[in-house]
């Protein structure tokens, strides 16, 4: 991978300490022995961490109590809930946690009738400054950690388990759309990825068909993805099909123009046999007119392959201090019509949680 440009570093700021949850089977097993304990607690421990999903090791009465305490500090608390806020009749949960530093992030959890879904963050804040986002407004504070990631995931599906949606629930699906640009956190958000897929007691066990990776289209890292072997599906946040806008909406654009992110996006398909996502958010009178749905649907079905590809349109969520709103429900549906002629397949994502502005692109991790 080519190295990708200062401006995607994030700021120099401390990651937090080491967690289980940052290191792979054998990392695991050298840092137990480096804490003086046989090898073979590291697996006992995974057991807990993600085959219980619990990180305290008070209840982990299998290990003596002098173990426990030589094992305390492979679990630091990374994320701590602060806020916790619910819309949808308690089908949507929004959770404002707090780092080691103070750092604050969001995830929120969607529970649907046949999955439940956690929408994590990768990064404090953003640095892809998309006009339309309110994460995007704000900038980015840092990178997150593997084990920040993780611990997103694993405290939602210890949630789902314990009836916060309502009946208990296994958490299927995991969408890194929350705060952040996953690939620019590219090692932390592979090594996430592999825990979070990896069966227990190694990982979470989620099925990596329910895994997706969103990105604003940085090429070189999806041409990495590409050759991880990991089957996720990878969205790909396009907005326009033409360059011209592209380079306003969404700015990494003027580095890497439409076309060759669908090129990207089409190698990324054809190597996984996953279908590619294509996001668009439809902001009235900006991108929702008739000749943009013919183009997209062109642009999509040639470069990328029709049955490669589908179209996910984002009615506009609004975003403090933006002018733009939602294209009226018409225009929508003859967007959809207009992309499907084009034989490629378009729906519309329902908006979970408007009212306690956890929808896309409405993170910005600024309540209390
Ligand atoms: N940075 C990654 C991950 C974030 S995913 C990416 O951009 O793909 C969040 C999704 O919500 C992206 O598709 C983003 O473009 C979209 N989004 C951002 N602001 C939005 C808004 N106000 N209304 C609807 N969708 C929005």
């Amino acid at each position: 991978m080519t190295s990708l440009p200062l401006v995607f570093d994030a700021p120099r700021r401390a990651l937090p300490p080491r967690h289980l949850a940052d290191l792979d089977p054998g990392e695991r097993r050298a840092a137990v022995q480096e804490l003086g304990l046989p090898g073979y607690r590291a697996d006992q421990l995974a057991r807990h961490y993600f085959g219980r999903l619990t990180a305290d090791v008070d209840v982990m009465t299998d290990l003596s109590a002098a173990a426990r305490e030589t094992l305390r500090p492979l679990l630091p608390a990374l994320v701590t809930p602060v806020l916790e806020q619910d819309c949808d009749g308690g089908s949507t949960r929004k959770t404002l946690w707090k780092g080691h530093d103070g750092t604050r992030a969001e995830s929120v959890l969607m529970g649907y009738p046949d999955r439940a879904t956690v929408c994590v963050s990768s990064q404090a804040g953003c640095g892809m400054a998309c006009p339309f986002c309110a994460t995007g407004q704000g900038g980015l504070e840092r990178n997150m950690s593997t084990g920040e990631i993780v611990e997103q995931v694993r405290q939602a599906a210890a949630a789902a388990r314990d009836g916060a949606l309502g009946a208990p629930a296994r958490l299927s699906n995991v969408v890194f759309m929350g705060m952040g640009e996953p690939l620019a956190n590219y090692k932390r958000v592979v090594a996430a990825v592999r825990r979070i897929t990896a069966p227990a007691p190694d990982g979470l066990g989620i099925s990596a068909r329910g895994v997706t990776v969103s990105t604003v289209g940085l090429v070189p890292a999806i041409h990495k993805l590409t050759d991880e072997g990991l089957p996720v599906t990878l969205a790909v946040s396009l907005h326009t099909p033409d360059d011209e806008l592209r380079d306003t909406l969404v700015p990494v654009n003027n580095r890497w123009k439409v076309d060759e992110v669908l090129d990207a996006a089409r190698g990324y398909a054809i190597v996984t046999g996953r279908r590619v996502s294509i996001e668009y958010a439809l902001i009235r009178d900006v991108n929702d007119q008739p000749w943009r749905a013919d183009l997209l649907g062109k642009r999509l079905a040639q470069r990328i392959g029709r049955h490669r590809v589908h179209v996910n349109l984002i009615p506009l969520n609004p975003t403090p201090g933006s002018e733009w709103d939602a294209s009226p429900r018409p225009v929508q549906d003859e967007f959809v019509r207009r992309v499907e002629a084009a034989g490629v397949a378009c729906t519309v994502r329902d908006t979970r949680g408007r009212e306690i502005a956890a929808a896309c692109g409405q993170l910005a991790a600024s309540q209390v």
